[in-house]
């Protein structure tokens, strides 16, 4: 495959940006080889800057569910930005995209929106703290919550995929009210509500973890911690910026049957699919938690190009869809994700390599490893050195994984069986060259 293009515009980009990118994964530094520059995508399809085509199961880290340049989003972006890209005033749109998100997540019962996933959780833990009065918030190892300092502690991910523990510029005191547990271990966040009593104020977590590979919860691992937050007095907070609209239309919470009622989290944050690809977060949750928010209560929170119109027409539109083919599409996706996730098992072990594959509808993860995947120490036994081989050997073969072993894979709507077969195809060849 011939990335000629693609490689003097990473040289071009270098003199401006550092690495060459805005966002450190895009670089691959984690599976060796250059990354395409993309110029358009279509549908399930990536396409490089030299025309070189890609099966797409990255989407975009998520967001582009409904495979690229979805139509019904292209057109209503496309009519938003007629009317004026921003206005820093109220519009219809973000009661209307609100009310279509609490139809997925009636535990949102207010909700604000932001730019990014990033933001989302940012303010979420600003608003437990505020709520509760207490210092102290628990997150678990191999979670990510966006890049914000006090959050950046075993975080998974970009980070996990550089193999250093959080990152240089966070001062020690800005992370010394979090508490960075082992994730499925109830017995270790007992331990840390007994140890700091009454000083928690909330137990994030992503309900289904997406940020060390694909990790899903244990049995009774998310009642025991609604259990155990309701009982000290602690917010539940769950990231669903991946899950959200993946899983299910509502996202983790619906999965597991926490969607309402006793069992629902205090508080959630979504980003990715929820802006159809534009920039946009959201968090909501209990109304009496929301109402601590300004202008209404004493913790603050704002954003210049908070509730985008352009970004909430794409929301609009995406949301809309989902919620009118709901049954088709999460079908469709379980089906084309089981056919490649397994289909690729067979395939390795079929040639004796050990590989560990977790999935959780539509995101799934292949660990080099024979061992069970259950947590972010198990998910680093992994072979990374063997994943960057099959990743080379993928792309090379027309099929974009994800950069690193930390990260899910994700498929949309857009695949059919044309794209199973390719992916099958290039796994199969990728494998044999990696025995030889
Ligand atoms: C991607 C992600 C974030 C951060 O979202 P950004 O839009 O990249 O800031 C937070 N939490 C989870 C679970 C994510 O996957």
């Amino acid at each position: 495959m011939v990335r000629e293009r693609s490689k003097a515009l990473q040289v071009r980009a270098e003199k401006f940006l550092p690495g060459g990118v805005d966002s450190p994964v895009r670089a691959f530094r984690a599976v060796g080889g250059e990354p395409p520059f993309v110029e358009r995508a279509e549908g399930a399809y990536l396409v490089d800057a030299d025309g070189n085509r890609y099966v797409d199961l990255f989407g975009s880290w998520g967001p582009m569910l409904l495979g690229h340049a979805f139509p019904p989003a292209v057109a209503a972006i496309r009519e938003a930005a007629g009317r004026s890209a921003s206005f820093g005033a109220s519009t219809a749109d973000e009661a209307n995209l609100a009310e279509l998100v609490q139809r997925c997540f009636p535990s949102m019962e207010k909700m604000r929106f932001v730019s990014s996933g990033t933001e989302a959780c940012m303010s979420a833990i600003r608003l437990a703290r505020g709520f509760t009065g207490r210092p102290f918030v628990i997150k678990f190892e191999g979670c990510y919550h966006g890049h914000a300092d006090a959050l950046l502690v075993k975080a998974g991910s970009g980070v996990a995929t550089f193999g250093i523990p959080g990152s240089a510029g966070v001062p020690n005191e800005t992370v010394m009210h979090t508490l960075a547990l082992p994730y499925n271990d109830l017995a270790a966040v007992e331990a840390a509500f007994e140890s700091h009593p009454e000083l928690i104020a909330c137990v994030i977590l992503e309900p289904v973890v997406g940020n060390a590979g694909t990790i899903a919860p244990d049995a009774g691992y998310l009642k025991g911690l609604r259990e155990i937050t309701r009982k000290h007095g602690a917010l539940l907070i769950f990231d669903e910026v991946m899950t959200g609209f993946r899983l299910a239309l509502g996202g983790a919470q619906e999965l597991f049957g926490f969607a309402s009622g006793e069992d629902a989290p205090d508080l959630t944050t979504l980003g990715k699919i929820v802006g159809g690809g534009l920039p946009v977060g959201v968090f909501g949750g209990r109304a009496d938690v929301m109402n601590y928010l300004a202008p209404l209560g004493p913790v603050y929170q704002a954003g210049t190009l908070s509730g985008n119109p352009l970004a909430m027409a794409a929301g609009i539109a995406t949301l809309s869809y989902l919620l009118t083919h709901k049954d088709a599409i999460y079908s469709k996706l379980e089906e084309t994700t089981a056919s490649i996730a397994s289909g690729v098992a067979k395939l390795a072990a079929k040639q004796g390599i050990g590989l560990t594959t977790n999935r959780v509808g539509s995101m799934f993860t292949w660990f080099f490893t024979p061992d069970a995947v259950t947590d972010f120490a198990s998910a680093s036994a992994s072979d990374t050195e063997a994943f960057g081989r099959f990743h080379r050997a993928m792309l090379e073969r027309g099929v974009w994984l994800p950069p690193s072993q930390f990260e899910a894979a994700f498929v949309s709507t857009a695949l059919g069986e044309a794209e199973v077969a390719i992916v099958l195809e290039a796994a199969k060849e990728s494998l044999e060259l990696m025995i030889k």
